[in-house]
């Protein structure tokens, strides 16, 4: 099933308690710190029935039902080009950059799918939840987000030697399910359906079971559930500020107050063993949509730069070609880990193509890595203008104006329109506050570096380069038997 813009306008009315800015938000489909981003949201479900994407959009399935293309199980490397397309095409109508909007939080669920077989060894109790939660996901068409980071607290201590809220946890089991207290992070939470549950990257010791080790599907207008929202960047002018306006994905911190999670809503329980297993997979989908967002942030960059060099014959520079071919050679290098993850995709566990997962992980930390030189780079090409340009109400002051437009023009291709227009657009992207949020999200989001570079370990083959220094420095066959220390 697809839904329509206006079915999940009316699905996200259902009574949650959303708070921002200190005040209690009635209804989040029309209060300005969200309704740009549930506006833009519900356009995307349109273009599911929009005769002009619908094809990129949706798909029939062997039930002859339509369903969204971004949530289909991924099956062949034509499955993963298609959700490439579907990206690029939401992007194309956003005009902007956009992460969480489901298809990039799905795949954790497709990762529980891949690991129920070995979650029912450790707890057969939950396998059928698993799987019916793939399914109403996709039959559903739900806005899906993703919870895993607690505020923690002192990690020097244990969680049930301080508060022990700190982290979510169980705190009875009833009839109906178990009851969570605790808190968690969630971008996009106070507008999406339900999120994926999920302890945090965790050092569980040699602790078998944990009343920590939690894993379901909660709605987001739960009884007990409160989501307390940063303020919004919405709302500063949208000729100012083009991105912010329109792009803020706003963060909530969602407090679980004695929350009931029913039965048939819990992944996983207790086993600590199954938390660490989810953890070490959870992103073996996801960080594609992921990282695919910045190929677009890159473009982004690359044209802002290439526009103001343009503008004032810098192009001509040698040097300045040589910063423009470095935003390039960023581009073409997340665009080449994609490509080729789905060109050697590999076969998971359950049958699903998972993309080539060194090729992924080593993509997802070039992405991150160089983003904030890459960020600079195109700062430092679009000169200090950025940060020092008057306002629009500025440029259209009838005392102002004349001067303003004798400054900012600069020739007959580039009025001063258009040059502020450019100069805010470039600031929102890599200067103002909202460009700062957006570079903290991509550091952190899908877990810190360290845990990026983590899943490089975990997967990268060493075994090819060892071989290869085996043979050309002649080492006997015995070193290659030495395991990997833990
Ligand atoms: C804009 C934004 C949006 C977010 N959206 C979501 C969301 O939708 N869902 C969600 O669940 N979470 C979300 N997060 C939270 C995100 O997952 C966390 O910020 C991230 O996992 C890091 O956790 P932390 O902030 O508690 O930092 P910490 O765990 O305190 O880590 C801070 C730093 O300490 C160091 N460090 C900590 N532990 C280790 C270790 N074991 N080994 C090495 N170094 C270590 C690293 O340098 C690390 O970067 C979001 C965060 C941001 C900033």
């Amino acid at each position: 099933m697809i839904r329509s813009g206006d079915d999940y306008r009316e699905s996200i009315r259902d009574g949650r308690e959303v708070w921002v800015g200190g005040e209690r938000v009635k209804d989040v489909t029309v209060h300005p710190a969200f309704k740009p981003v549930v506006d833009l949201r519900a356009r995307l479900y349109d273009m599911a029935h929009a005769d002009a994407t619908k094809e990129v959009m949706s798909y029939v399935d062997e039930d002859g039902e339509r369903n969204a293309v971004p949530l289909k199980l991924p099956r062949t490397t034509d499955d993963w080009r298609a959700k490439r397309r579907a990206v690029e095409a939401m992007m194309d109508e956003a005009g902007g950059v956009v992460t969480r909007v489901g298809d990039e939080t799905v795949g954790e669920m497709w990762s529980l799918y891949d690991g129920s077989e070995v979650l029912a060894e450790i707890d057969p109790r939950f396998a059928e939840n698993i799987e019916r939660h793939i399914w109403r996901v996709l039959r559903g068409d739900l806005f899906h987000v993703s919870a895993n980071t607690d505020p923690k607290g002192d990690r020097s201590k244990l969680p049930q030697d301080q508060d022990p809220d700190m982290l979510l946890h169980v705190v009875r089991e009833t009839d109906a399910g178990i009851v969570v207290r605790g808190a968690k992070y969630e971008t996009a939470a106070a507008y999406a359906n339900q999120a994926f549950v999920k302890p945090t990257i965790a050092n569980w010791g040699k602790e078998e079971l944990s009343d920590y080790a939690v894993g379901f599907v909660a709605p987001m207008n739960a009884k007990g559930m409160k989501h307390i929202c940063r303020s919004g960047f919405a709302g500063r002018g949208v000729e100012d500020y083009p991105l912010a306006c329109r792009f803020d994905e706003v963060d909530t911190l969602i407090i679980f107050d004695d929350v009931t999670v029913p039965w048939e809503d819990v992944l996983f329980y207790r086993h600590t063993r199954a938390a660490a297993f989810i953890r070490g997979t959870l992103h073996r989908y996801s960080a594609f949509p992921y990282v695919h967002r910045i190929l677009r942030m890159a473009d982004f960059m690359i044209g802002a730069a290439m526009f103001n060099a343009r503008q004032t014959g810098l192009d001509k520079q040698p040097a300045v070609q040589e910063k423009l071919a470095q935003l390039a050679c960023y581009r073409e290098g997340i665009n080449a880990h994609l490509t080729a993850a789905i060109a050697d995709g590999e076969r998971s566990p359950r049958g699903l193509l998972m993309p080539n997962q060194s090729l992924l992980y080593t993509g997802r930390v070039l992405a991150c890595t160089q983003l904030p030189a890459m960020m600079h780079l195109t700062r430092e090409l679009c000169g200090g203008q950025i940060c020092v340009t008057p306002d629009s109400t500025s440029f259209r002051h009838p005392e102002l104006q004349p001067w303003l437009h004798k400054f900012y023009t600069i020739n007959e291709r580039w009025d001063a329109d258009d040059r502020r227009k450019l100069l805010a657009f470039a600031r929102d992207l890599v200067n103002s506050d909202y460009a700062g949020h957006r570079l903290t999200f991509k550091l952190f989001a899908q877990s810190p570096p360290f845990a990026h570079l983590a899943a490089v370990y975990r997967n990268f083959n060493f075994d090819g380069p060892l071989r290869a220094v085996k043979k050309s420095a002649g080492l006997s066959d015995k070193v290659m038997a030495e395991k990997p220390r833990p």
